[in-house]
């Protein structure tokens, strides 16, 4: 296996190579970031640094330490297992770019769709730019891919409620929540004054519900304290991108609060709250973790961890436990998108939360997650272009939870399925042949490599040579009995032999 690995990190290696027989690092950075992987990544931000440290240590009369394939396999450290996962093909979205290129041409479509407009009755929030418009992509091994206003900061609004349920769930377990917050979509608007038939509010997505969660939370802790350990867990589900606190936004909500303290009162007067629980400091509580600042990357990184059964997929770092996960996104499919979510999860059938700011975070379990952000907001409260986005993107890619029993609609399965030695060798093939490394296909022919495999589009090795036009390549292809053989199949001129 060791050896395997050796072999699999010097085929990398000798992806990139220069003439000079060092690493190209540029090429090999940029071919990381084709596959979704950023340098900034935490996973592979030391190794950068080792390799950037390592050139600027160069010999005399160097201008670059070059790194040859020692120094690469030394240098790697800990990032060996993602980089040799990514070059191997084992990414759970393999195909990065074009399944970006979907997004994007998604994301232009609606560049000028318009409809909605922005919550007005939270003063601050009025105030946004409608034409503000973001979307970021994060798959449970990190891959992540962001355009437009993403550096736009905002609240995230109701989309805490999730984060902030699953670690109630994960600090005191569904058997004490549940006495305090049902589990049921409520059929009503996210904050009507009203409960279930056990006198307890419908569950945690709607406002009655979230305030009582936020009276559970680690309720003997001082308010500062409180707030300082919510936010560290919102830092860590983010993975360590940006995570902040909108004040006025906080206190634009507080001073037009009547209908959270309405809500407030009637659970009060319905003996809903654990006792000892002081109101007013729960509804602040309430309010501010509705004002934790975000951006759509950092957003949707939270939103991936979930899809990751609670381990941050860019730091690795175990947030919640998967059972309070599960939990959580049971309700985000049921109850996640206010008035509209029977509607959602039959048309789109994936765990949502969207938030008044105008963002949706969206999960799709142990595959990826993404966050929409654009402020204008349809009747029942959930950002228009939003919504639209995903009716769109779920017309081309099979992540409906019932998709897989609908044959007859021809949707696109972006995931890798689980590779073989075989597959990974193919894909290591396939990736030589197509970027003219000469050296690396004799190699893998002595290998004995399967050379009469197909590549995903059905393309023979002949093909894809062909296509990327290394003459030298097919002239090694053409020598081999059996490319020989299906040379022959595919009717290529003859003549075109070996010297
Ligand atoms: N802070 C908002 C409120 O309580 C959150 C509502 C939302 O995003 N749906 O009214």
């Amino acid at each position: 296996m060791a050896e395997e690995r050796q072999d699999m990190l010097r085929n990398i290696f000798d992806l990139y190579v220069t003439k000079k027989g060092n690493l190209n690092v540029t090429k090999f950075v940029n071919a990381l970031e084709q596959m979704g992987l950023k340098k900034s990544d935490g996973r592979l931000e030391p190794f950068m640094t080792r390799m950037r440290n390592f050139q600027l240590a160069p010999a005399k009369g160097e201008e670059i330490a070059p790194i040859m394939p020692n120094d690469f396999a030394q240098l790697i450290g800990d990032a060996e297992e993602l980089i040799v996962k990514a070059f191997s093909g084992n990414l759970v979205i393999p195909d990065f770019s074009t399944f970006k290129k979907t997004v994007t041409d998604i994301y232009e479509e609606l560049k000028d769709f318009k409809s909605g407009n922005p919550a007005d009755y939270i003063p601050q929030l009025a105030r946004a730019d409608p034409n503000l418009w973001a979307v970021s992509v994060c798959t449970v091994d990190g891959q992540r891919f962001d355009i437009g206003d993403i550096d736009q900061t905002y609240s995230i609004q109701s989309t805490s409620k999730p984060f902030n349920y699953a670690m109630a769930l994960d600090l005191y377990g569904n058997e004490y929540v549940n006495q305090y917050v049902s589990a049921e979509p409520s059929g009503h608007g996210f904050n009507e004054i009203v409960l279930d038939v056990r006198n307890k509010p419908h569950n945690p997505m709607i406002n009655a519900g979230a305030i009582m969660v936020s009276s559970l939370v680690e309720a003997e802790m001082n308010t500062a304290d409180r707030f300082e350990y919510m936010q560290g867990i919102f830092r860590r589900l983010a993975g360590d991108l940006h995570v902040g606190f909108n004040n006025s936004i906080y206190l634009s909500e507080r001073s037009v609060a009547d209908r959270n303290f309405a809500l407030g009162h009637y659970m009060h007067e319905h003996d809903c709250f654990p006792q000892g629980t002081n109101l007013e400091k729960v509804l602040e509580f309430y309010f501010q973790l509705c004002s934790i600042e975000a951006k759509c990357d950092s957003h949707c990184v939270m939103a991936a961890t979930l899809a990751n059964g609670g381990i941050c997929p860019i730091t690795g770092d175990k947030v919640y436990e998967p059972r309070s996960v599960q939990q959580t996104l049971s309700l985000m499919l049921s109850c996640g998108m206010y008035d509209y979510s029977g509607q959602w999860a039959f048309q789109v059938g994936l765990p949502a939360k969207s938030g008044v700011s105008g963002s949706i975070i969206v999960v799709v379990p142990n595959v990826m997650a993404m966050c929409l952000y654009s402020p204008p907001l349809d009747k029942l409260g959930n950002s228009a272009k939003g919504i639209e986005f995903m009716n769109r993107l779920l017309e081309r890619f099979n992540f409906h939870h019932f998709d897989s029993l609908n044959h007859a609609v021809q949707k696109i399965n972006p995931r890798k399925n689980m590779m073989t030695i075989e597959d990974s060798n193919r894909v290591s093939l396939f990736f030589a042949v197509g970027a003219g490394e000469t050296g690396l296909v004799k190699k893998f022919y002595e290998k004995e490599y399967d050379f009469n495999a197909k590549d995903c589009n059905g393309r023979s090795v002949l093909h894809v040579a062909s296509a990327s036009g290394s003459e030298s390549i097919i002239r090694f292809l053409i020598e081999k009995t059996e490319v020989r053989a299906l040379f022959q199949q595919i009717r290529i001129l003859p003549n075109f032999s070996s010297k």
